[in-house]
């Protein structure tokens, strides 16, 4: 599609420029143990052969650091001189830590110093202020190491962690979230520092996507656009993944936002790269003449035999409409694949728009180095057992730390919560603890059985 791309500064990330006057960047990230350092940087290898331009690695604890400058320094060893992320919540120590041995650092300003505790709700004016002015001081070293090494910082915000303050401010909205990106853009500035890129994600597409947005409306009032990351969070795995990514990545890239991109997906981190690809192809050669809207009814007319690349014809199709709200009904017609599977299709893609609601939705996070269970063996039992309950939302996350933040507006979730243990909650409340997967999942079954009854 020949759409430019609005002009943004360029940030250095290590050896390559990220911005709008270079190509954009594909990225994913490991879900090793960042600990197994061996695992690791096979995974890291991996992920680069797919086409990677850049990976994240979970920093989760302070012997994470160690681990990293380890990696590091074997994939250096070996000449791979692609840049590293570190990926870092609620300890603003790791990051100043690990900043150093980083080309990037990824912050998320929900949990960087505020806390997202669901407690206290009565913020003033004055403790709002005081509780940014704490949090931009305690940005200030991390912005002075990453000042002095030439590390980059991801603003990383994402709508399931935003922090307590401004959820009461501004809600649990859009508006929220990219409030909260500038927020951190006054704490840079004023500190000097401008290696920035920054991200709005969430589990639902339009809010991603309207995040986005109004980020970019913010930027530009101020004079200043940074680059923009873009992805669905948790989008899960398998078509709906492909499919909510695609939506919501390429409608921004038609806006001509976005500098690199994440296809988060729970499945090998290799299989990110190879779905971003074939999306940014087909959105580059993107044929105008495969689709017809006529009375709210999108026909989009497919000759793809690669399965992936006809998901991603698809959803361009459906994002260059949806926005404006112009599509009430999908048809898609490609005679390589059954009318099962373009009805199916034609559904997923009408659900991930939020505009008819078919099956149960299920988010589920990519997993990281924080997993501590098998996660993708989890998510394809609770698709098997759990798909056929349309309005019902299920998380599937994989770990303590962030999961419960991420899926609290889920009707019920599974998180990781030790090895090869998993709990279960319900609206946001943990029902139970520390359990084996196959008792979990029997547990679910009879809570969503004893909910569908109520
Ligand atoms: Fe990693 Fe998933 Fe935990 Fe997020 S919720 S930190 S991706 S394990």
């Amino acid at each position: 599609m020949n759409i430019s791309r609005k002009e943004t500064i360029t940030v250095p990330v290590g050896h390559l420029l990220l911005g709008s006057r270079f190509p954009i960047l594909i990225q994913s990230m490991t879900n090793t143990s960042t600990s197994d350092i061996s695992a690791t940087v096979v995974q890291v290898k991996n992920i680069l052969t797919a086409g990677a331009d850049m990976v994240r690695i979970a920093v989760p604890t302070m012997k994470d650091v160690d681990a990293f400058k380890k990696i590091r320094a074997n994939l250096r060893a070996e000449g791979i001189i692609a840049p590293l992320i570190a990926d870092v919540h609620f300890l603003p120590e790791i990051a100043e830590a690990v900043a150093p041995w980083a080309e990037k650092v990824r912050i998320n300003p929900g949990n960087f110093v505020d806390k997202r505790q669901l407690k206290k709700k009565d913020f003033t004016d004055s403790a709002y202020r005081e509780a940014l002015e704490k949090m931009a001081q305690r940005a200030r070293p991390l912005l002075e190491i990453c000042k002095q090494n030439g590390t980059a910082i991801r603003v990383g915000v994402n709508q399931g962690s935003l922090s307590d303050r401004i959820i009461h401010r501004y809600g649990n909205t859009p508006e929220a979230m990219a409030q909260s990106a500038m927020e951190w853009i006054d704490i840079c500035e004023q500190a000097d520092f401008s290696q920035l890129v920054f991200s709005m994600k969430s589990s639902r597409v339009n809010t991603m996507i309207e995040a986005t947005l109004l980020l970019d409306n913010l930027m530009e009032k101020r004079g200043v656009r940074y680059p923009l990351h873009l992805g669905v969070t948790e989008a899960a795995n398998g078509m709906e993944a492909r499919v909510k990514s695609t939506i919501g990545i390429c409608t921004l890239l038609m806006h001509g936002l976005g500098d690199t991109v994440r296809i988060s997906l729970t499945e090998n981190p290799e299989n990110e790269i190879h779905f971003a690809k074939k999306m940014l192809s087909v959105y580059d050669n993107y044929d105008e003449r495969c689709y017809i809207l006529q009375d709210g009814t999108l026909t989009v007319v497919s000759q793809e035999t690669d399965m992936e690349r006809w998901w991603a014809v698809v959803a361009i199709s459906a994002a260059k409409h949806h926005i404006s709200k112009k599509i009430n009904h999908l048809i898609s017609n490609n005679f390589h694949f059954s009318l099962a599977e373009n009805e199916d299709l034609a559904a997923t893609v009408m659900q991930a728009c939020r505009i008819k609601i078919f099956k149960t939705e299920i988010i589920a996070c990519p997993s990281c180095g924080r997993t501590q269970y098998d996660i993708q063996a989890v998510l394809a039992k609770v698709k098997e057992k759990f798909s056929d309950y349309p309005g019902l939302k299920i998380g599937v996350m994989g770990c303590v730390v962030n999961g419960p933040g991420e899926m609290a507006d889920a009707d019920f979730g599974i998180v990781g919560s030790a090895n090869n243990k998993i709990a279960i909650y319900r609206k946001g409340e943990r029902v139970s603890d520390f359990l084996p997967i196959e008792k979990a999942l029997t547990l679910m079954e009879e809570v969503i059985l004893k909910f569908k009854r109520e």
